[in-house]
């Protein structure tokens, strides 16, 4: 028999930072506010090891920081359930529906979906022993850690590129290395990629492994041509091959394009009446901390005025 809860006036699913903003805005506003998130709360920011780049606080760690998000949540009477797993969602109509584990529902007025996302993974020896701690996949986080390095840049698209160049700013030395024997990207980023003196390119070739003590020595790289193995000294790795948003769940159920990006009106109204949508799963062009909360503030704020407009 299923456990039935009281109704909410926001049920929240996912707990990173656009999730814990929406639910710090909501419970703020008193509404009875419930954040329900598979995996460990925090999400991706708890992935890397220091935060220097979110404005007011000089420097944290990324646990830390979702740490105090969490407790400012909790302070304004926000419930946050992690570590579950949702098996149904009732998405249409006045009153929402989520089943966690196959047994307890809850109920709510309305709906933010923040289940972010991750970037897409070589899956080589070495990427997870030195994932946040010399491989990377955000230049605009983690650059500045390689001032006058050598870093390797993984990829051969728009991204790629334009990341690459971005870490020149730090880098003595960014090498690219690229499976195919040309870029899929703009004329213009390609340009830009070839006329600087501080990028050097290795084309038909892919990363096999990346070694080192405790930190990044070198990758090893194959020549995808003739097959040869070569090994390149380097101190960082930044892998920038796609981005994977955690929207499975929600497909066929909400309206995505074909990143599977959740779509979203300015207000992150979704094409359901009373679910918005915020965070790393809503298309963007940069996925970052200040990002996912700047859309988890309007997502909260947008449902707040839904619920008081709608009467409920
Ligand atoms: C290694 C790394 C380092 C980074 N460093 C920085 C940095 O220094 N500065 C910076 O600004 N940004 C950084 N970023 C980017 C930043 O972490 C993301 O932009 C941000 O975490 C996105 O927040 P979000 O809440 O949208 O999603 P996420 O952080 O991805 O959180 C989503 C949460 O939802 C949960 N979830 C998934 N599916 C469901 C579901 N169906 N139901 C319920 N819950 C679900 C997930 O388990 C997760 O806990 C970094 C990213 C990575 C990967």
């Amino acid at each position: 028999m299923q456990k039935e809860n009281g109704v909410y006036d926001i049920i929240i699913l996912g707990a990173g930072p656009a999730g814990l903003t929406a639910g710090i805005y909501a419970s703020r506003s008193r509404l009875r506010t419930l954040i329900l998130n598979e995996g460990a709360t925090g999400g991706q920011v708890t992935l890397t090891n220091e935060i220097a780049n979110y404005p007011g606080v000089e420097t944290t760690t990324g646990f830390s920081l979702i740490n105090t998000m969490k407790n400012q949540a909790k302070s304004f009477g926000c419930s946050i359930k992690s570590n579950i797993k949702i098996t149904s969602l009732e998405m249409e109509g006045e009153i929402k529906s989520v089943t966690v584990n196959g047994k307890e529902s809850y109920r709510s007025k309305s709906l933010i979906l923040t289940p972010g996302g991750k970037p897409r993974m070589l899956n080589i020896p070495g990427e997870e022993k030195f994932k946040g701690s010399g491989v990377s996949y955000c230049a605009t986080c983690d650059g500045d850690f390689f001032t006058d390095k050598h870093v390797v840049v993984v990829g051969g698209g728009n991204s790629a590129l334009e990341e690459a160049v971005s870490l020149t700013k730090y880098a003595s030395k960014v090498t690219i290395v690229h499976q195919f024997d040309h870029f899929q990207a703009f004329a213009h980023a390609i340009e830009e990629v070839r006329q600087n003196d501080r990028i050097e390119i290795i084309l038909q070739s892919e990363l096999r492994e990346i070694y080192g003590g405790s930190t990044v020595e070198g990758v090893r790289i194959e020549n995808m041509a003739d097959g040869t193995m070569t090994e390149l000294a380097a101190d960082g790795v930044f892998i920038f091959i796609g981005y994977l948003p955690n929207t499975g769940f929600f497909r066929e159920r909400v309206m995505m394009n074909e990143r599977e990006e959740i779509v979203v009106s300015s207000l992150m109204e979704t094409n359901i009446e009373g679910v918005f949508a915020a965070g790393d799963a809503v298309p963007k062009r940069f996925r970052q901390v200040t990002t996912a909360v700047a859309d988890g503030t309007v997502a909260a704020l947008a449902a707040a005025d839904y619920i008081r407009g709608s009467g409920n």
